[in-house]
């Protein structure tokens, strides 16, 4: 869908953003972010609803204000540098196209209204509607179009302009699933081949996973955990991040020597937990599933309930409402009773204590 070709001046900036706290009236939207972006990375906010993740996004844009903190971009200090002199596009989640223009217009709009000699407009506009799949649609207006043409009609205003970085607020959500997952694997190209500083805002765990460098798990105003995809997915430092990216098995536990004691029985750890009570991780995926018992954390457990998801089934079972992937042709029906092994390297120790 998206032709080959880079912009005329790429510019490879990075953002930090130190200490940023934001609260509107008692509600605090931000408090204390930091975290740095490198030059050329899509990186992604990602968070339920009402973590932050917006709030941040328009503080980098310049459309909010910080009650506190800094922002640079480059190594220089934008915290009060008005929105239109930020090296910034922001794709929102609406897309916000003016409805009485046509796409050419649409794309051309900020260009027009920074007075840039018409045949420097066409050549842009032009440029990235091709690169975008829109050259045929130029003259149609927005209500004419399917919504992943909208998004990308979007994308090609945001792009018309250069910027260093591009913000991109849930771009994404008024796609149906197939489309999203399409446009998911179009961004990330794109951004490959421009080689621009994307930072993208989402709610949806998965998207983040395929889209991204790296990523922030967001919480109620904070970053949790920062890091790329399958560290973060590996490795989740509490049971928030566990249970946000993915279907992890939470289990409880009490330390003893040489691992913990669960409902249902010992298991063995790589390294000794931090705490007296918490709890471990386990993805359905990694454990494994037998007719003999492993030599190690293994568990006797009766299948309860069986979900085909296509490519896999996902299994849950008793003790410990565990829940367990397998690949698809590997149906096990309810009520057969099965080793499972819990391996403990794939055994994640999660900072929570218990309550
Ligand atoms: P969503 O995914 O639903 O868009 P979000 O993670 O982007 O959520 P924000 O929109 O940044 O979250 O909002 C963070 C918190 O700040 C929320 O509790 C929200 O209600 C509050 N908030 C955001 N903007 C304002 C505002 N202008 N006035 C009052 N409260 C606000």
């Amino acid at each position: 869908m998206i032709q080959k070709e880079k912009l005329t001046h790429p510019i490879h900036e990075g953002l930090t953003v130190k200490h940023i706290c934001k609260q509107f009236g008692t509600v605090k939207a931000l408090d204390d972010v930091s975290l740095t972006v490198e030059p050329g990375e899509f990186f992604t906010l990602l968070g339920p609803s009402g973590c932050g993740k917006t709030t941040l996004l328009r503080i980098i844009a310049g459309l909010e204000m910080a009650d506190s903190g800094r922002i640079f971009s480059g190594g220089k200090e934008i915290t009060r540098l008005p929105a239109m002199k930020r090296q910034v596009n922001t794709v929102f989640q609406s897309y916000a196209l003016f409805p009485h223009l046509t796409i050419y217009e649409n794309v051309a709009f900020g260009l027009r209204s920074r007075k840039f000699p018409e045949d420097e407009i066409r050549k842009r506009v032009d440029r990235r509607l091709e690169m975008l799949d829109l050259g045929a649609m130029a003259q149609r207006y927005h209500h004419q179009l399917s919504g992943g043409q909208k998004q990308r009609v979007a994308l090609a205003r945001a792009l018309v302009n250069e910027p260093d970085v591009l913000l991109l607020d849930e771009p994404m959500s008024a796609l149906d699933a197939r489309l999203r997952a399409q446009v998911q694997e179009d961004l990330r190209r794109l951004q490959r081949k421009l080689g621009l500083t994307f930072i993208l805002v989402t709610h949806d765990q998965a998207e983040a996973l395929v889209c991204s460098d790296r990523l922030a798990v967001m919480r109620d105003g904070r970053v949790i955990q920062t890091g790329i995809p399958e560290v973060v997915y590996d490795n989740p430092q509490d049971s928030f991040v566990a249970k946000f990216l993915g279907a992890a098995n939470l289990i409880s536990c009490t330390k003893v020597p040489g691992g913990v004691q669960t409902d249902f029985g010992f298991l063995s750890l790589e390294s000794e937990p931090p705490w007296q009570e918490g709890m471990v991780a386990i993805r359905p995926e990694w454990i494994r599933i037998g007719e003999q018992q492993p030599e190690c954390n293994g568990i006797r457990a009766k299948v309860t309930e069986i979900v085909y998801r296509g490519s896999s089934f996902d299994l849950w079972l008793e003790p410990g409402h565990l829940r367990v992937r397998t690949s698809s042709y590997r149906r096990i029906d309810p009520g057969r009773e099965v080793w499972l092994e819990l391996a403990p390297e794939e055994l994640v120790i999660l900072k929570d204590e218990a309550n």
